[in-house]
């Protein structure tokens, strides 16, 4: 039979435990999940691809069916070269919809033989964006119970502050 792969596209700049929730449901009934990493030059990360690459492989170990790649350009153009048919997305509230219902259909138009299915992670990571992290990183202080530890050591390297 084949192998049921789905891609969960990304910044991860970083990743969030809100993150490794979608991943650990999309594993549920995927065969396979990758987590790609979106190298997009017009934001302005404060981990380089490689750097968040590295960082998802730790935080996604024993996670079966989860791997990691990195991409850029258009997720379909992506999707279609590596014959991925599903997009996985995480919603969290309703003020996700907007923007996520806009790329999905984008996406859509792009390439109809595509689909985009939404998950919701635990209550506890509704509120939970990597903005946030890299802000309170940024001034020393540390969200250590919704990032996973290995990024939680990275943020303090780079920023330094309490534990
Ligand atoms: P992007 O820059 O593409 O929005 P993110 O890394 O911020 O990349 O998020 C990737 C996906 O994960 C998006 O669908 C986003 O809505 C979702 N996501 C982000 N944070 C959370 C969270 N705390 N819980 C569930 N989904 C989340």
């Amino acid at each position: 039979m084949k192998k049921r792969i789905a891609v969960y596209p990304g910044s991860f700049d970083p990743v969030t435990n809100g993150h490794i929730d979608i991943i650990r449901r999309a594993c549920t009934f995927f065969d396979e999940v990758i987590v790609a990493v979106l190298a997009n030059r017009s934001k302005t990360p404060i981990f380089t691809v490689e750097e968040r690459l590295e960082l998802l492989r730790q935080s996604i170990k024993g996670i079966k069916g989860a791997r990691v790649d990195s991409f850029s350009g258009l997720l379909v153009e992506y999707m279609r070269k590596n014959d991925i048919r599903v997009a996985v997305r995480g919603l969290r509230a309703v003020s996700d919809l907007e923007y996520e219902f806009q790329l999905a259909h984008t996406n859509r138009t792009l390439n109809p033989d595509m689909e985009t299915i939404f998950l919701m992670p635990g209550v506890n990571y509704v509120y939970l964006t990597s903005s946030t992290v890299r802000e309170v990183a940024s001034h020393g202080s540390m969200l250590s119970t919704y990032v996973p530890v290995p990024v939680a050591k990275a943020l303090r390297r780079k920023f330094g502050g309490a534990q």
